[in-house]
């Protein structure tokens, strides 16, 4: 496939003071002999691949210099579009940089759009589509184990897995065809449908699996619902801006469509809370006050972890026994704040109450027994084995939804399979799964789902 030559700033994840303008195409090369000098007047064109050259961007009209640069010079197949690709590295802000991205548009490369490298990368054979989407994540990524996940899904991780199931699945295909061809020989039938249940089930088992860590895959992605409650004054607002503070909240966000419920996020040990209502905590301190008893419920139903505040101070009061009593079978650990002031609370009664949840004290305002509370949250969430990193885990919307209708319909195989249907019959269930399971893949993907997807995508990525 022929492409034109694209353009964009392409900022270096982690982000610096250096920002990258990229070309990628077959005249990224030449359109960037037209605007930079070396100080031995040596051509990119001329020199070998995979080398960085220092120089300077000049007006290929004036000459005039415009700013001083690195340009790496990787020539295709070996870049990650497969294509030339050049990376123009020049210090500065945003000014300097889109007049050097102006420079090489003059020169003749086209501005790229949204996920066009990317795209060229897919189209180029270079990834499959899952890897692309896993730059997109790369991009979103909020925490490091997000990160984690998508790096492992762009090496391929999930993509190898998916490919191994086709593959089974492609076998008992074979088999059919070998069956249908010569039906006069019983024993061929009689292998069929038992390598067809067996390669099935392996499948169908494969796919629980991977849905199984679709949860994970998900609170990775969005962050654990995290919901603080607990009666005015006990330390609520206080324990909300110390996990913020400590921990720096990495994006703020509105959810919603008025200041309803408002979402922060933070990042407890590499574990992403999304802490949610942090208004409710804020404004009128009492989210069931705030929201009405029927919204709150709910609050607490979705969410992931409930942070319920006390005070060490206070006898138990009626409304903490409703608050334990409403958070009851849901992941909840228990904070005692203020023990730092002299102690009324009934430990006994309380561990009675809670059962089996987590107690924690804490003094918020010495900022004591933070460290512990974190070590509850990551000691929680990692219960599942979810450190191991080398899991293949799915996170994304669109492959968890395949991945339900491939179950479905080697299910359906597989049900056809066990009551005697013909062999002909059951191929079309194998053979919609195995398309199914290319779609994750991009093997079998249509082109207007590629174009929406790529369009997701930053813009110089
Ligand atoms: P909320 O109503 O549950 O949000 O509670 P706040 O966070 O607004 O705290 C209520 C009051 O308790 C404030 O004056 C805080 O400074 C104070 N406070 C919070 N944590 C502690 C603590 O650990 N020890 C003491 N002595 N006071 C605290
Ligand atoms: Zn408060």
């Amino acid at each position: 496939m022929e492409f034109d030559t694209i353009a964009a700033i392409s900022t270096p994840l982690g982000e610096g003071a250096i920002a990258i303008v990229r070309l990628s195409g077959p005249e990224a090369v030449s359109i960037a002999d037209r605007v930079f000098r070396s100080p031995s007047a040596k051509q990119l064109t001329k020199a070998p691949t995979h080398t960085i050259h220092y120089g300077h961007l000049v007006h290929p009209e004036t000459e005039e210099i415009v700013e001083e640069v690195m340009v790496s010079l990787m020539r295709g197949p070996k870049t990650f579009t497969r294509e030339d690709v050049i990376e123009i590295n020049c210090h500065g802000g945003l000014v300097t940089v889109n007049q050097v991205l102006q420079l090489v548009l003059q020169g003749g490369a086209r501005m790229a759009e949204p996920g066009e490298f990317t795209k060229r990368a897919f189209l180029n054979g270079r990834i499959d589509l899952s890897q692309a989407e896993a730059v997109m994540d790369l991009i979103r990524a909020k925490t490091d184990k997000a990160m984690n996940v998508a790096l492992g899904q762009m090496d391929g991780r999930l993509s190898r897995l998916i490919q191994s199931l086709r593959q089974a699945l492609l076998e008992t295909l074979a088999q059919v065809e070998v069956n249908i061809d010569y039906p006069e020989y019983d024993d061929v039938e009689e292998m069929t449908i038992p390598l067809m249940i067996e390669k099935g089930t392996w499948v169908k088992e494969e796919i629980q699996k991977l849905l199984e860590t679709s949860v994970q895959g998900k609170i990775l992605r969005e962050g654990l619902a995290t919901v603080i409650v607990g009666r005015p004054n006990v330390g609520k607002s206080s324990l909300l801006n110390s996990l913020i503070q400590e921990n720096k909240a990495i994006v703020t966000d509105i959810a919603g469509t008025t200041r309803d419920i408002i979402e922060e996020y933070v990042n407890v040990r590499g574990v992403p809370l999304k802490l949610v209502d942090t208004a409710g905590i804020r404004e009128t301190e009492d989210i069931v006050e705030r929201i009405g008893v029927e919204r709150s419920r709910k609050v607490l139903k979705e969410a992931d972890l409930i942070l319920l505040v006390m005070n060490h101070a206070e006898t138990i009061t009626d409304e903490d026994r409703r608050l334990i009593e409403a958070t009851h079978g849901m992941e909840t650990i228990v904070i005692v704040n203020k023990t730092d002031l002299e102690g009324q609370l009934d430990y006994k009664e309380l561990e009675t109450l809670v059962g089996h949840r987590r107690i924690v004290t804490t003094s918020i305002l010495q900022d004591e027994g933070i460290d512990e509370l974190e070590k509850e949250i990551a000691a929680l969430f990692f219960q599942g084995g979810m450190q191991s990193g080398d899991a293949t885990y799915v996170s994304n919307a669109r492959h968890i939804a395949l991945l339900h209708q491939a179950k479905t319909t080697i299910q359906d195989a597989l049900d056809a399979a066990e009551s005697g249907v013909p062999v002909d019959m059951i191929q079309i269930d194998v053979t919609r799964t195995w398309e199914i399971l290319g779609e994750i893949v991009g093997d079998t993907v249509e082109e207007s789902l590629i174009d929406q997807l790529f369009a997701q995508f930053c813009l110089g990525k």
